[in-house]
């Protein structure tokens, strides 16, 4: 009896959290939307008033993308389900990135920012960096949060070395309102907030140290508080952390980037000399993301399967692999492990793209070896962190805001290979191949497009911001529906659920990045459903899934 009340509660338990991640992706994506939006509006509105009011969106979604985060991840902790992934990091970029995080909310109250940081504190050492930073920068943001005036240091002290570990010490210490020495021991206790009476003009949910206290219990840590009243506070924590590179960091602003600000004006910097690949079976997200990338001055060499990434390998080098994790035959993960196998992979970082961003994600393309991932359909500003944090520094240059224009105009030149044009062939409603390539058969204007139930504005969004770079996606995404919708009819009429399930994964994206959401959901489902091989579901929602893409696909080529 007991056993059974045990097992109905850790049910209970685990779909109240599997609800909490599903909800915490749920509410991600709209406000990831308003997001990619309003950053359209930075980047293009000059009108003072229009960006001011730009900013505050952009400030309020963060802020709550914050909370939902630390939700997540409170109840991924809460489950067990949270592990660290160490891995070598380097020092100096990890004090650079959190004072990049933490410098424009301490210039605007007034603050100091102090950093002191041991310049024998070895450069490379082994351990999650990115909850450590997670856990000082939300130190740093309380003292930012809980002082009005004089200043916030960040303290790293190598208190010791040997051959295989550092012991440091790290604390936040502000000169602000300080906590009452009662209230000290009440922080630990899960969700607590304390002097609620002085603090309740200042928004928080007592999340924050609950989170950190739990991180460093996983890093065989505490964190210590010591406090005055009135006078300011320290919080601190010992980490032991193997070393990788006994070299001392020195000044760890010594390679800090030039340009890590929250500066709201263009594209800030160019890297036309990078080189940089993108693999991915959709012809169409290969498209997005090489125009995505023009953005930036890059163009990459683009590839269509694993096999043909893993040949280029062999002769040339990369900065970077931007590649999709779902594809029919190699996957991103197979393809990268032959990358590794062969040793043909150098220095090049790799990203995996993913239509998938689910919750641990992250965590699972870390241990399938890759260095980072990025959702698709790809947001420019994703797209920019990506850059910026793993192409080299020489390659990076600033512009400045006169010339971004002149880069973000630049036109679209053609890149695909005559293999790849294939898929761009333009298609009749009934699936005729048109005479010619990207022989447009129709001319659908935005508000025809928004006329036939498309999230247009979301679709410009993904296209970088350019109305005619999407309708030119959605020709391509009518134009190749047929042939999609034909293979997807096969595959079920021959019980192929791996392809069906990769097809129908990339009808998900595509159709996302053109604002079909409804479709892109109802793909969502299929998928799961090929996955489970939930044959049943497959059998009664296929052939209404089929008809929405054809008609779609039919609107756009025949424009009525
Ligand atoms: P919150 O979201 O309320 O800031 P936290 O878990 O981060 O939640 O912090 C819990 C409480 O600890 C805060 O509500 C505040 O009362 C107190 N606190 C945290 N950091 C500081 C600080 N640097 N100075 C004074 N009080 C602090």
């Amino acid at each position: 009896m007991l056993m059974l009340e045990k097992n109905a509660a850790d049910n209970a338990n685990k779909a109240k959290s599997d609800f909490l991640a599903d909800m915490s992706h749920e509410i991600r994506t709209p406000i990831n939307g308003i997001l990619g939006m309003n950053e359209m509006i930075l980047r293009e509105s000059r009108e003072e008033n229009i960006t001011e009011y730009a900013c505050n969106i952009k400030s309020a979604s963060n802020k709550l993308l914050v909370l939902i985060n630390n939700i997540l991840d409170f109840s991924k902790i809460e489950e067990g389900k949270m592990s660290l992934v160490h891995a070598e990091f380097d020092m100096a970029d990890l004090i650079n990135s959190l004072v990049n995080m933490i410098s424009v909310r301490s210039e605007e109250k007034g603050l100091d920012l102090i950093i002191e940081a041991d310049e024998t504190i070895p450069s490379k050492v082994i351990g999650d960096d990115v909850r450590i930073s997670q856990v000082i920068m939300n130190l740093l943001t309380n003292a930012v949060k809980y002082t009005e005036t004089g200043s916030v240091t960040l303290r790293i002290i190598n208190r010791n070395m040997n051959d295989d570990d550092v012991s440091l010490r790290v604390e936040v210490q502000d000169t602000g309102i300080g906590i009452k020495e009662e209230d000290i021991d009440k922080l630990a206790k899960t969700f607590e907030r304390v002097d609620e009476e002085r603090n309740r003009h200042i928004e928080g949910t007592g999340l924050g140290i609950s989170i950190v206290t739990r991180l460093l219990a996983m890093m065989d840590s505490r964190l210590d508080i010591e406090s005055e009243y009135g006078f300011g506070s320290v919080f601190g924590f010992d980490l032991v952390l193997p070393v990788a590179d006994p070299s001392p960091m020195g000044k760890y602003d010594e390679k800090r980037n030039v340009h890590e600000s929250d500066d709201v004006s263009g594209t800030k910097f160019i890297a036309p000399s990078a080189r940089v690949m993108v693999t991915d079976d959709n012809s169409m997200n290969l498209k997005v993301a090489s125009n995505l990338l023009k953005i930036f001055g890059i163009t990459p060499t683009l590839c269509s399967t694993g096999q043909e990434t893993v040949e280029k390998f062999y002769s040339d080098k990369y900065d970077l692999l931007f590649l999709d994790h779902m594809m029919p035959r190699m996957d991103g993960i197979e393809t990268l492990k032959q990358l590794q196998e062969n040793d043909i992979l150098g220095d090049t970082i790799v990203v995996a793209l993913t239509a998938n961003a689910v919750v641990g994600a992250r965590d699972q393309y870390l241990n399938a070896g890759f260095d980072d991932y990025l959702s698709k359909p790809i947001k420019v500003s994703d797209l920019e962190k990506a850059l910026r944090a793993y192409l080299p520094e020489s390659k990076i240059e600033p512009v400045s805001e006169g010339e971004t224009k002149v880069v973000v105009d630049a036109p679209v030149e053609e890149t695909f290979d005559d293999d790849e044009v294939i898929e761009f062939e333009a298609q009749d409603g009934n699936g005729k191949i048109a005479d010619g390539k990207f022989d447009i058969v129709s001319d659908v204007s935005l508000s025809q497009a928004r006329a036939y139930g498309l999230d247009v504005d979301a679709g410009v969004g993904y296209a970088a911001g350019d109305p005619d770079f999407y309708l030119e996606i959605l020709y391509d995404y009518a134009n190749t529906a047929e042939d999609k919708c034909s293979s997807l009819q096969s595959y079920k009429d021959t019980g192929d659920w791996k392809d069906y399930e990769i097809l129908v994964h990339s009808l998900k994206s595509a159709s996302k990045t053109v604002g079909a959401s409804d479709i892109s959901e109802e793909a969502r489902l299929l998928e799961e459903a090929a996955k489970n091989n939930d044959t049943a579901y497959i059998t009664s929602h296929h052939d209404g899934f089929v008809a929405k893409i054809r008609e779609l696909a039919g609107k756009v080529n025949n424009c009525g």
